[in-house]
């Protein structure tokens, strides 16, 4: 099935084909930088208990912008951090992305219709960050499963193949946006 997502204005929508458990790994993020990501979107009231943000880790070219795609914003926590795409219409959340030769692209899954289609949840990531209390989890889990099915699922034949760049969020091997880059003191405004 194709699962579709579309930001709170409707001006952008984006897709991803062949939705299902193989496509990717369904993943709670309890991690400081994710959350903050939340803040900055203003989402943090959709977070799972325990500061947890809801992410489907798949092969960045599998994600299709089938409207909007001059609205995609990039933003980064700070010089070298990840990259954060949004929409610059309404501020809705798109994905996190880990660029460089083995790429991930973070699906937040909160805008998604129907994120159940994804499967069930396969990794806990930043178990250390979440916040205490009820629904927080004692530990990771499914991380090294993860990192073999990148190397060997996208990452490597990617290389080999030389389409590591092939998303919708590069063109000519750049970033389509110029980042928004926050100064210290704008992170530490939005980190717990
Ligand atoms: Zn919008
Ligand atoms: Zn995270």
């Amino acid at each position: 099935m194709t699962l579709s997502f579309e930001c709170t204005c409707g001006q952008t929508a984006w897709e991803l084909p062949g939705a299902d458990a193989s496509a990717g790994t369904r993943t709670i993020c309890y991690c400081r930088d994710c959350r903050a990501f939340a803040r900055y979107l203003g989402v943090d009231d959709r977070m799972e208990p325990g500061g947890g943000v809801d992410l489907f880790i798949t092969r960045p070219g599998r994600i299709h912008v089938t409207r909007g795609l001059e609205n995609m914003a990039l933003m980064k926590l700070s010089p070298n951090g990840r990259e954060r795409w949004y929409t610059s219409c309404c501020k809705s959340p798109v994905t996190s992305h880990l660029a460089g030769w083995a790429p991930m692209a973070g699906l937040l899954a909160l805008p998604a219709v129907d994120r159940d289609a994804l499967g069930e949840v396969r990794m806990i990531y930043g178990a250390k960050d979440a916040i205490p209390g009820q629904g927080a989890p004692e530990a990771n889990r499914g991380v090294a499963a993860l990192m073999l099915r990148i190397l060997f699922g996208w990452a490597l034949p990617g290389f080999v193949l030389r389409r590591l760049r092939d998303t919708p969020f590069y063109k000519d091997g750049r970033p389509i946006a110029e980042a928004t880059i926050l100064t210290k003191d704008q992170r530490a405004a939005i980190t717990d």
